[in-house]
């Protein structure tokens, strides 16, 4: 059995430094006994509350580059990560993959398959995240599943049970309140896992974690954690709650 996963994503929250240590309480309330459990503090925040999580819970930026320290302005390197004994990096989310306007050029896969290589080559895992927006959802599964299969195919080389998760968020379902109903995400899930049994190997399939985002909250986490395929959430706005330790709860 696969080991359930969640990570709050900050994302550009909070606008206070004195709100960082409500938060990061929020976070060490969670039972991680049977759960792994990581947050991704904003980049401006990640080293004021590093040292701050209790053990079992990850520090996870929500970028890297793919060449490390030097004359790269505004990035941040794996290298600087590991000196500060950070484990896990997020890569790949739909707002930095362009989908909501920004940034300018947008990441492509091939681009953050360069960045997982070079997370890889420092000894650290990675956390990919991936998921179709909805012109795409409308045309059907079949469509979703070619969609995501782009986003996945520069990561076969990559695909790695111990140092890969993959956070499948529809991008429809991001900060809308709109959530994948538990059909949508065990169909998509499950496709996604047949798709690397395929295309990869069945042991690697069985092994590596999925993990469903978009609009999870303590409300509906039960209901999608009974998806067999679902192996955990990411979770943007209610990571700032209290309510995420319920939602950890839900699947551990
Ligand atoms: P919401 O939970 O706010 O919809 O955000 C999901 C997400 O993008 C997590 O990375």
């Amino acid at each position: 059995p696969r080991r359930p996963i969640v990570g709050g994503n900050w994302k550009c929250n909070p606008v206070e430094v004195s709100k960082l240590d409500g938060l990061v309480a929020n976070i060490n309330a969670c039972d991680t006994t049977d759960c792994d459990v990581y947050v991704c503090p904003s980049n401006l925040h990640v080293g004021i509350v590093y040292t701050k999580f209790k053990e079992g819970v990850w520090c996870t930026p929500q970028n890297c580059n793919f060449k490390g320290c030097g004359a790269f302005t505004g990035e941040m390197a794996a290298d600087q990560m590991v000196d500060m004994g950070l484990k896990w990096c997020l890569i790949g989310h739909s707002e930095r993959r362009g989908e909501f306007g920004l940034p300018t050029p947008p990441e492509s896969s091939a681009l953050l398959a360069a960045k997982c290589e070079y997370l890889y080559s420092k000894g650290m895992k990675c956390v990919y995240a991936i998921g179709e927006p909805l012109s795409i959802r409308e045309k059907g599964i079949e469509a979703v599943l070619e969609y995501c299969v782009q986003q996945l195919k520069p990561f076969l080389p990559l695909m790695d049970a111990e140092k890969l998760v993959i956070a499948y968020e529809p991008v429809w379902s991001i900060g809308t309140g709109v959530t994948a109903s538990p059909e949508q995400a065990q169909e998509t899930h499950a496709a996604l896992r047949k798709w690397i049994a395929e295309n990869k190997d069945p042991a690697t399939a069985e092994a590596i974690r999925i993990q469903y985002g978009g609009s999870a909250t303590a409300a509906n986490a039960p209901q999608l954690s009974a998806c067999p395929d679902v192996d955990g959430f990411l979770v943007g706005g209610a990571s700032l709650k209290s309510e995420f330790a319920e939602i950890v709860a839900a699947i551990a």
